[in-house]
């Protein structure tokens, strides 16, 4: 895929990249490994306020910040604003919080003094999507600077003038040149880092077939990986549940950023006693949506982030009407416009037992599903390859602690929808991936635990 920004609202390509040349990038590995050993001297207090800084810059800046996304992934623009507070939120957090999360902690042995020691491990490789531009980058790179390790980040194709203004707000933070580095280069190009020496680990963020790739080289050669890979989460409603509250809130989680969101809620499971009233609710909420230029503060849903991403959500709305489901409302590309617009989407009576319903539809299209009792809501929500997150809906105490202790997922949220916070632990199980990321177990991702014993 080309380096590219092409708008997708338009269709228009608005400036090509070309790839670094191999020196090129031998050139900034070996700055960020010369950077990473200064680097890992500098102290907490220090790294905490070039931190800051970075949140600063964010929010005094969020405007441009935002509608660079915009242009370049066609997310609304309001929300896109949102994700830059967000980064200026993780930033702080982190800037606040990892002096903690790092300190030595002793252990009680035999040993006259025994602790653990947290230690930076060097240059991670961080290989990102382009849904949320800003906000995938932030969330790794806040702990890993603070842990004192250095980036390098090799960014979507589509979104180059989003990696490039980050390594930007890093460097203008007051970060070492070399402290995070963009890479603007192809996905062939991370096998090849990997198996550098001083690449020491990776963390990508996307779909199965790039984690599985990253996982196989960087198991070649013995590395550590977090992967954050796809969803298709549960979003259960029973019987006891608020229902005005659930369907307004099950509108937000399906069309968050166009659709294209991992723990978006994908597979509605109804208990068939509401069903009627919930799919009705649905239905009436969804067709008030506004699809538009995303610039404009009206619009709920602007277009999909690429034609081959419209293309393959087109292909599985008709494979799942091929295989016998109904589409209440959308099913096909809005062709009496330019860009990527696919109408927010509603399909019932899908085959449990055909493929389609366990694949993950990255975009606007909601499933439903009707089940007889929480056995069942249950057992569907399990009977997936992924395991991101779960939301489920319910007044009933009894329920709400089956739902928690039962459904295979790396988050469940009661009466919520799923989302992330800096301050809890993100990340799935499952073909949904594996590792952490935020809070404190994030940031203990990519550090040596070290064991000291003194006699
Ligand atoms: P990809 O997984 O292809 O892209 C994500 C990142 O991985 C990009 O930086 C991409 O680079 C890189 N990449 C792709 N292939 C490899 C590889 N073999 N080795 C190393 N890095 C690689 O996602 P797409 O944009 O193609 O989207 C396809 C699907 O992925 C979506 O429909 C959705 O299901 C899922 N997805 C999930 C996301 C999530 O949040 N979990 C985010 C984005 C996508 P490049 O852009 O240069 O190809």
């Amino acid at each position: 895929m080309a380096i590219a920004t092409i708008n997708p609202t338009t269709g228009e390509t608005l400036k090509i990249f070309e790839s670094l040349e191999d020196g090129e990038i031998a050139a900034k590995l070996e700055l960020a490994q010369q950077t990473f050993e200064q680097y890992r001297q500098t102290s907490f207090q220090l790294r905490s306020q070039w931190l800051q800084q970075a949140a600063n810059i964010l929010e005094q800046e969020k405007a441009d910040f935002a509608k660079l996304m915009t242009l370049e992934m066609g997310k609304t623009l309001k929300s896109a604003i949102a994700e830059v507070e967000k980064c200026a939120l993780v930033c702080r957090y982190y800037a606040e919080n990892a002096p903690n999360f790092l300190a030595d902690v002793t252990v009680k042995t035999d040993a006259s003094h025994s602790f653990v020691k947290y230690q930076p491990l060097g240059i991670i490789l961080a290989v990102m999507p382009w849904n949320f531009p800003f906000w995938q980058v932030f969330r790794f790179a806040a702990p890993a600077l603070m842990a004192g390790n250095v980036g390098l980040l090799k960014h979507a194709s589509n979104v180059p003038q989003c990696a490039l203004a980050i390594e930007d707000i890093i460097n203008r933070a007051g970060f070492p040149a070399g402290a995070f580095q963009t890479l603007l280069i192809g996905a062939a190009k991370v096998a090849d880092l990997m198996a550098d020496e001083r690449v020491k680990a990776a963390t990508l963020t996307g779909s199965e077939p790039a984690g599985a790739s990253l996982a196989a080289a960087s198991g070649k050669q013995i590395k550590k990986t977090v992967l954050e890979l796809g969803g298709s989460d549960p979003f259960i409603v029973l019987e006891s549940a608020d229902l005005e509250a659930a369907v307004s809130t099950a509108v937000t989680a399906r069309m968050l950023n166009n659709g294209q969101s991992c723990i978006a809620a994908k597979r509605f499971i109804v208990a068939e006693t509401i069903a009627d009233q919930f799919e009705k609710l649905l239905l009436q909420k969804i067709q008030a949506l506004k699809v538009g230029d995303p610039l404009a503060a009206d619009t709920d849903l602007g277009p999909l982030a690429t034609p081959g991403i419209l293309q393959d959500l087109d292909k599985q709305v008709q494979i799942a009407v091929e295989s016998g489901a109904k589409v209440l409302t959308g099913g096909y590309a809005l062709e009496d416009r330019p860009g990527n617009f696919y109408p927010p989407t509603i399909i019932i009576d899908i085959p449990l037992d055909h493929p389609i319903a366990k694949e993950e539809f990255f975009g606007p299209v909601a499933l439903l599903f009707r089940v007889r009792d929480i056995d069942a809501a249950i057992k569907l929500a399990n009977d997936s390859p992924f395991g991101l997150g779960a939301s489920a809906w319910t007044n009933n105490e009894e329920e709400k602690n089956r739902l928690i202790q039962e459904i295979e997922a790396g988050a469940v949220f009661i009466n919520s929808m799923v989302k992330s916070d800096p301050r809890l632990p993100f990340g799935g199980i499952k073909r949904s991936g594996y590792g952490r990321e935020l809070s404190i177990q994030g940031i203990h991702e990519f550090v040596n635990i070290k064991t000291v014993w003194v006699k």
